[in-house]
Parts: structure tokens; C-alpha cells; sequence
């Protein structure tokens, strides 16, 4: 199929913003970009009108967690959390412990369905779902892949929080997703090695990872001193920082993925520069669980690739690119802490390096010979919105949901068209997911 977007504002974060542009794709391929009335209408298979549009690359989520969409709403009044740990014991532990097939694949549908609509293009999910670990991962694959076209990496978060067997069922989880990504030339899914946080994981355990590692040479991905907890269990148990530990098990590596970051020492962060892993900073995530904010400047200032994700909370990174960018501010004391050209590296450089490395395509640009993962969002600028402000039309123009995405793109496949997914009856996966979260909830309740 051949398609024409023609007219809008095209941001090809590539430099440029052109005034009435026009997009040709051709299979999976951007292969034409330049001004609409260069272009002739009538040789493609359809043509969009793009007016009054904004067409920017499809958006790229760096740490989610699909299995958390059915807690939405969720109170659990006998146990209001005092700190980080009681939040994972009395919420997402047992969370996740009362997950079925059917409530992981209608998170999957409810989650793929709101990223689509809010341009979210490509997710890398952290799953765990200990009640139901064996298979779990080709369950949220058919949904968010097969059947609503999101580009996915994913991972299960093996812990030994619930015992042996069922850290050997997550670490097989991961080898049997590891090996079907390797051997499949789909560059719709992607992987690492996920586990849960050093805190809840052995010595024995994280032994044995580091050499699936190596052999299968791939990256972890980790949640890492999100609360004070991981360094206190690290320095008590093992005599070391969280991040000289997983050091010691050869587990940074460039292709590793590290979520949050928050209570690290400034010895740690040469560490993490030396070894040069990924870090995902996730700003609404990190406020609602009041564990602190990431030293974004102190990683920039050492060179350490920091990207954005939602840890499950909210599906539109837009309005989590502008809630990372204000808590910056306020953590710094200072409103020029941190420039938007530097912090939109996070979203706008940075995830899509990590995109392009895990999936072995080209993404994140409106250019030709890139994959055409592509969102049109609904903007008409009421002020000049060139390549030097675009993200401050970003920022200031866009969050609040006042920006509906008319259509999506993934792999040259129109994923969203008119405001509607195309494909999938939405109502009836609301449906299905409000009669599941109530029984979820009451196994939540009582256990
Ligand atoms: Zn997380």
C-alpha cells in the first residue's frame, strides 16, 4: 500500500519543521517527506488530508507496565501505604499475584488502545504476573502486537519475592521470550532480561542471570533505587551500593535498562557513565509514590543516555514529557535547571535510539528511510511553531489531552484512523475489562 499524508505542519525531528508538507509511505518506509504542492495527489492508494494537523514521529514509551492498567481507581481503604515498600506490598504485590490470562490480556488491549490514541507508537513493558508466569508474555504479544500493531519490547521481572519456583518460571519466561524474538525476523518485538530490582533478588539469582546474559548477550531490564529500600538492602546485605552490586554481576551493560535511578550516590553515577547503560526517568510515577527525583543535569553532565517512561501510570507522553520537565524545575530551585533542547533529548533522542537498537530498525524521524511510525495530532498553532519552539508547543500547547491524535501509523499500517482504532470494537474491550477488574479487585481485597 501507498500512502499520501498531505498538507499539516510535519515536524520531522530531523532539524526541520515544514509548513504544508507531505509524507509518502510505501510498505512499512517513509519514502518521500517534502512540501505538499511538490507533490501530485493522484498516485497513491489513499491520500489523508492532513490540514490543521501536526504530524510528528510516532512516540516511543521507555518503561510501562501493561499488567498495572485494571488497578486504575483502585483503593485499598485498610491500608493506606506510609512508604514505598508498604505501596508494593499492599498494592502491586498483590497486584500482580492475583493476575489471570484473561485480566493480562485485557490490560494488554486496554493499555495498546490508549497508547495508540495518544501516539504512542512503541512500548518496552515490565511484566509480572507470579499466579501466572508461563506464557504471560506471548499473551500481552497477541494483544499489543498482533492485534493492535504496537511496536513492543517485553520482559518478565523475575524476583525471588515469592520463592525458587517461581523465580525459575520467570527466568524461563524471559529465555522463551528471548529466544522466540531472536529467532523471529518480526521487528515489531523486542526483549531484554527483566528483573524485578536488586532488593528482592539473591545473590544466587543474579549470578545465574549474568551468565544468561552474556550467552545470550542481551541487556536487563531493571528497576533501580526507585525507593531508599534498594540501597539499604544492598548496603546491609551485601556490604555495597545497589549499583556497585549489579556491577559486580557485569549486569550495565550498554544494552541494559535502568528505571528510575533516584537514590544514587555520585561515586554510582561514574559508574553508570563508564558502563554506559540506559536510564528511564519516570517523573508522575515518581511523585504519586513520593520517592524522590532523578538528577537529570548529573547525568547529562556525565554524558549517561536518560530516556522517559510512564511506569504504568498515565498512557500519554506528552503530558509525561511536560511533568518530567517542570518537576526538574522545582527540584533544582531554579527554572533554567535544565533546558527543554536538553530535556527533549529524553523523549525525542534518547528513546529512539533505544527503540531503534532493540527492534534493528530506523525510527523516531520523519525521514525518508525510516519506518513509518507516524502520529497526526489535531493542532492548529495560534502562534509561529517553527523547528526552534516545537517543543515548547509541546509542552505548553499540548498536555491536558487537548490535543486528540486523528490518526497513527506503525510499520506503514494505519493503526488509528479517524480517532478510532482500527480494527478493535472499543467498547466491548472496556466492557470486558470492567467485569474482569471487579473480580481482580475483589481477589486484591481479600488476600
Ligand atoms: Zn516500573
Amino acid at each position: 500500500m501507498t500512502y499520501l499524508l498531505y498538507g499539516g505542519k510535519i515536524w520531522d525531528n530531523d532539524g526541520s519543521v515544514i509548513q504544508n508538507g507531505a509524507v509518502v509511505i510505501k510498505g512499512d518506509e517513509i519514502v518521500t517527506v517534502d512540501r505538499a504542492d511538490k507533490l501530485e495527489q493522484e498516485d497513491y492508494d489513499r491520500t489523508i488530508d492532513c490540514s490543521d494537523k501536526l504530524i510528528i514521529p510516532g512516540l516511543v514509551n521507555a518503561h510501562t507496565h501493561i499488567y498495572s492498567t485494571l488497578s486504575r481507581g483502585l483503593v485499598l481503604p485498610d491500608n493506606p501505604p506510609e512508604n514505598f515498600l508498604e505501596i508494593l506490598t499492599g498494592l502491586w504485590w498483590k497486584l500482580d499475584r492475583n493476575l489471570t490470562k484473561e485480566t493480562i490480556q485485557v490490560s494488554a488491549l486496554v493499555a495498546g488502545l490508549e497508547f495508540l490514541k495518544n501516539g504512542v507508537t512503541t512500548v518496552f513493558d515490565h511484566h509480572s504476573s507470579p499466579g501466572a508466569t508461563p506464557g504471560s508474555l506471548e499473551i500481552i504479544r497477541d494483544g499489543l502486537v498482533d492485534e493492535l500493531g504496537v511496536r513492543s519490547s517485553l520482559c518478565y521481572e523475575v524476583s525471588d519475592r515469592n520463592g525458587k519456583d517461581e523465580t525459575d518460571l520467570g527466568i524461563r519466561e524471559n529465555l522463551d521470550w528471548l529466544s522466540h524474538v531472536s529467532n523471529s525476523e518480526n521487528h515489531m518485538v523486542g526483549g531484554q532480561f527483566g528483573l524485578h530490582a536488586s532488593f528482592t533478588l539473591s545473590t544466587n539469582t543474579l549470578e545465574e542471570i549474568a551468565s544468561y546474559v552474556e550467552d545470550l548477550d542481551t541487556g536487563v531490564h531493571i528497576h533501580l533505587a526507585e525507593g531508599l529500600e534498594d540501597q539499604q538492602n544492598s548496603l546491609s546485605e551485601y556490604g555495597t551500593r545497589v549499583v556497585n552490586r549489579l556491577d559486580s554481576f557485569g549486569l550495565l551493560r550498554p544494552d541494559s535498562m535502568l528505571v528510575h535511578g533516584i537514590h544514587l550516590a555520585e561515586t554510582e553515577k561514574n559508574i553508570l557513565a563508564k558502563r554506559a547503560p540506559f536510564i528511564v526517568y519516570n517523573p508522575r510515577s515518581n511523585m504519586n509514590n513520593a520517592v524522590g527525583v532523578a538528577d537529570l543535569p548529573g547525568m547529562f553532565r556525565r554524558g549517561i543516555d536518560v530516556g522517559l517512561g510512564n511506569d504504568g501510570m498515565g498512557f500519554d507522553m506528552i503530558t509525561e514529557f511536560q511533568a518530567g520537565y517542570f518537576l526538574q524545575k522545582i527540584f533544582q530551585g531554579r527554572p533554567d535547571s535544565i533546558g527543554l533542547p536538553l530535556f527533549g533529548n529524553t523523549l525525542f533522542q534518547n528513546n529512539y535510539e533505544l527503540a531503534e537498537e532493540t527492534f534493528g530498525v530506523k525510527l523516531g524521524k520523519i525521514v525518508p528511510g525510516y519506518k513509518a511510525d507516524i502520529a497526526i495530532l489535531d493542532y492548529q498553532a495560534p502562534t509561529p511553531l517553527t523547528q526552534d519552539n516545537v517543543l515548547g508547543h509541546l509542552v505548553y500547547g499540548f498536555s491536558g489531552n487537548n490535543h486528540p491524535v486523528a490518526s497513527v501509523f506503525v510499520a506503514g499500517k494505519p493503526v488509528v484512523e479517524d480517532y478510532e482504532v482500527v480494527g478493535v470494537n472499543e467498547n466491548e474491550v472496556y466492557k470486558r475489562a470492567q467485569n474482569l477488574a471487579r473480580s481482580l479487585w475483589e481477589s486484591v481485597k481479600s488476600s
